[in-house]
């Protein structure tokens, strides 16, 4: 049966393609399946660039399991089930007075696929979504239920919460959440020579902020999304007008299918590495039309994030998707990898595991649990067997 993610780019026939509405069922056909050697990859909903689903044995489709399950409102947080997608969730909570902390610029993807890719968005106080998770709950390869939490099998926890979909069937998750609000975007161009010496000062002074650059005409389109005390204003305006709570102003539109290469590099260097990419493209990729976009992170202590023990900016470079990436993508890796970039899990890189060891302090610590929980590798694909450490 044929599988393929959003752009089109990964197409793969699978053994089987099992879609589940129960976590019993789940559970089920994974013991079953296991018992015969072969592997389990989960879908979420398809929205990653690198090949993370990709498998010809089985996919397991989990978006059956969705809806919140539980609300703490003095505690603000919920358990949610992990095929829930943002946008669905986003409401759900809203009538409860709750909103995620944060999301990404689009809001199809479901919770389990956000939380195992270390998916963000922008804003200097503002960690990835993996870092607002409390609690998860995971089929293992032989069938059986656990949870896990930083109180409860904390290393399981550490793989779990940003797991590359590599553990176990994630079927719910405790979020850390806040409370609903207004926010105001406000979208302004600019050209770079502008935005550029200013990237601080806009960091600092917004809770959220972010350009996108556009090669052909040197020009910035600067995001800014502030809390607001003014109504929310609907119809909703146009993306970079938006007033409205968090969940209707946060997510756009990105319907053209595309790649994506995106590194996440000390804060500090952000400026400096971005200005290098815009020289790369100017000087050796002046055909690539597609824009580059600037965001940022707070710190967080998952072992396998992108944010890891470091104030974090995103740089992130597209192409279409019928076009040759490649070359493109590795003179920019080059550059990534030379301000201590590490690559987004669910987006295009080239790395080995000599790399991804020198780039995680915690990388053979995240192996030996995984190995721990699926010691057959059930939940592996060529993908993840070929960073595996040896
Ligand atoms: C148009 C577009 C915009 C994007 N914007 C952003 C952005 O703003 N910020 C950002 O950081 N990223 C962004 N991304 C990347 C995207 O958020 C991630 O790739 C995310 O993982 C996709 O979620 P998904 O539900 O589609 O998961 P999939 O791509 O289907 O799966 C991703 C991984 O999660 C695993 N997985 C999914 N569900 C489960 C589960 N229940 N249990 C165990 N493992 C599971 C899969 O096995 C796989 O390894 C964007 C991607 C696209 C195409």
């Amino acid at each position: 049966m044929q599988w393929n993610n959003w752009s089109g780019r990964h197409q793969v026939e699978a053994d089987t393609l099992t879609f589940v509405r129960r976590e019993e069922d789940a559970a089920a056909f994974v013991s079953e399946y296991a018992k015969s050697g072969k592997t389990i990859r989960v879908a979420g909903s398809g929205h990653s660039h690198a090949p993370i689903v990709v498998n010809n044995e089985a996919i397991l489709d989990v978006s059956g399991l969705s809806g919140i399950i539980s609300v703490d409102s003095e505690a603000r947080s919920a358990w949610v089930r992990a095929g829930s997608t943002i946008y669905s969730l986003g409401v759900q909570l809203h009538e409860q007075g709750l909103a995620l902390r944060n999301q990404g610029d689009i809001d199809r993807q479901q919770l389990g696929g956000v939380i195992a890719t270390g998916t963000h968005g922008t804003g200097s106080k503002l960690k990835n979504i993996s870092g607002s998770v409390l609690g998860v709950q995971l089929i293992l390869a032989d069938g059986s239920i656990v949870n896990c939490s930083a109180d409860e099998e904390s290393d399981l926890f550490q793989v779990a919460r940003l797991s590359i979909g590599s553990v176990g069937v994630v079927t719910r998750v405790e979020m850390q959440l806040t409370e609903s609000a207004v926010l105001q975007e406000s979208g302004e161009p600019m050209s770079y020579d502008e935005v550029a010496p200013r990237i601080p000062e806009f960091i600092e002074g917004n809770e959220r902020w972010e350009f996108f650059w556009f090669p052909g005409n040197d020009q910035a389109v600067t995001k800014a999304i502030n809390p607001s005390s003014e109504p929310a204003s609907y119809p909703l305006a146009e993306e970079g007008s938006r007033r409205a709570y968090s969940f209707e102003v946060l997510p756009n539109h990105r319907p053209v299918p595309h790649t994506e290469m995106e590194y996440s590099i000390p804060a500090e260097s952000g400026p400096e590495c971005f200005a290098r990419i815009r020289e790369l493209i100017h000087t050796k990729f002046p055909d690539v039309e597609w824009p580059v976009e600037y965001r940022t992170i707070a710190e967080d202590d998952i072992w396998l994030s992108m944010a890891g023990g470091r104030p974090t900016v995103s740089i992130s470079v597209h192409q279409d998707v019928r076009l040759d990436e490649e070359p493109y993508y590795r003179a920019c890796e080059e550059i990534f990898l030379s301000y201590g970039g590490r690559p987004h899990w669910g987006k295009v890189h080239y790395l080995s595991r000599d790399e991804f060891a020198r780039i995680y302090p915690r990388w053979e610590d995240w192996w030996r649990v995984r190995d721990q929980y699926d010691p057959k590798g059930t939940f592996l694909n060529e993908h993840l067997r070929n960073i595996r450490p040896d």
